[in-house]
């Protein structure tokens, strides 16, 4: 991070995107592969504390985009690596822990993302071949990734009648358009098009029309890294925000030295070590396998919301200096906001718990 990330971020953060070589010296460092099977070139990895210690460490360079893009297959490729097969993972993930090919998840519809059983994009069966039409949006990575996890309905209305299909960014038919965003400029996130894509019926990953559970196993472990992530830039946040009290002179004084400060100061972090201490829980449990949705939920909406108020608070601290662009502090603040829509907004979060706690 502090050699290849931290000198270039702001670069990458004017150009919208991250240079493909990124990917190809994150997958040398062993970054890619953590969590995936060693034969396809990952790092097998014996608990979910792996992830939380590769986001706290991505997390420095305070760019929320630098994750979510050089990581997107982090969300794209676990479906192939639990259904796909043999010759599926070779094709479709292995190059893509080598760095050599990025992937993205295409879920969610401009007619829609909370609703993810009423997708609309359909896959009529022709031969061996399956012919896609309709369109995706809010994509990340979606301008550079070769390797497309899009869910299509291929049955009935509902949530049986979804399949994933790996479509590849060269298939006639397919196109895409940039979109800018308040935050995650590094990420380059995109709407696609599908107008009769013909995909072979053997990109399909796992048994037609079983896509939604694969989505929604899918969903928890986004779910619990992208808390790890709201963690993460909360405490860096606090971190910047401790060091630039202890400098700062006001009055002929640190503003450390004033009680207003430093009260704000234990707030954040009597909030940023709850969430810590909840991460660690239902990583142990998971790591357990313990299937967790109510609490998984939970825990997310706690990061998200703690990261919201920890990062103003750490601009208000700075000041005038923390309004302006290059602090860390400026940028995870415009960041806050889409951790807390992004792989379930926190109105969806609180719902799905309250179905699974019996309400
Ligand atoms: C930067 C960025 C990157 C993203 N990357 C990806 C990606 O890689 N792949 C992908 O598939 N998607 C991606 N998304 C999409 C993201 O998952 C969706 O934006 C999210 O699921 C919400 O869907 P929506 O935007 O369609 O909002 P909607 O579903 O239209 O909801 C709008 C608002 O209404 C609330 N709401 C909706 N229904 C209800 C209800 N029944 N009761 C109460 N409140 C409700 C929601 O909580 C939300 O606040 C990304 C989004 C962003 C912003």
């Amino acid at each position: 991070m502090e050699r290849e990330v931290a000198p270039n971020i702001e670069q990458w953060e004017a150009a919208g995107e991250l240079p493909r070589d990124l990917h190809r010296k994150a997958a040398a460092a062993g970054i890619l592969g953590v969590g995936f099977p060693e034969c396809y070139g990952g790092i097998e990895v014996p608990d979910a504390f792996y992830g939380v210690v590769l986001t706290e460490e991505l997390a420095r360079a305070g760019s929320g985009g630098l994750i979510a893009s050089l990581m997107s297959h982090g969300i794209a490729s676990p479906p192939l690596m639990h259904a796909g097969t043999p010759q599926q993972k070779e094709r479709f993930l292995a190059p893509v822990l080598s760095g050599e090919k990025i992937a993205a998840l295409a879920i969610t519809e401009p007619g829609g993302g909370s609703d993810v059983a009423n997708l609309r994009t359909s896959a009529h069966r022709d031969g061996d071949h399956y012919i896609v039409n309709g369109s995706k949006t809010f994509i990340t990575s979606g301008m550079r990734a070769d390797l497309l996890t899009v869910a299509v309905r291929t049955g009935d209305a509902g949530l049986g009648g979804v399949s994933l299909l790996v479509i590849e960014s060269d298939t006639p038919g397919f196109s895409r358009s940039r979109l800018d965003k308040m935050g995650w400029w590094c990420s380059d996130t995109a709407s696609l098009y599908f107008e009769d894509c013909r995909v072979p019926a053997a990109n399909r990953i796992g048994a037609e029309n079983a896509g939604f559970l694969a989505i929604m196993l899918n969903f928890n472990n986004e779910r619990i890294m992208l808390a790890a992530q709201a963690w993460a830039f909360a405490v860096v946040c606090y971190e910047e925000a401790l060091a630039y009290a202890r400098e700062r002179q006001t009055f002929g004084k640190p503003l450390l030295a004033r009680q207003v400060i430093r009260h704000k100061l234990v707030d954040m972090k009597m909030r940023i070590d709850a969430v810590k201490a909840q991460l660690d829980i239902l990583c142990w449990r998971v790591s357990h396998k313990q299937m967790l949705v109510a609490e998984v939920c939970m825990l997310k909406n706690l990061a998200t919301s703690t990261l919201e108020d920890v990062a103003g608070e750490a601009v208000q601290i700075f000041g005038g200096a923390g309004y302006l662009r290059g602090a860390k502090v400026e940028r995870i603040f415009r960041e806050t906001k889409v951790l807390s829509i992004g792989g379930g907004a926190s109105e969806i979060m609180k719902d799905l718990a309250a179905r699974q706690l019996g309400y």
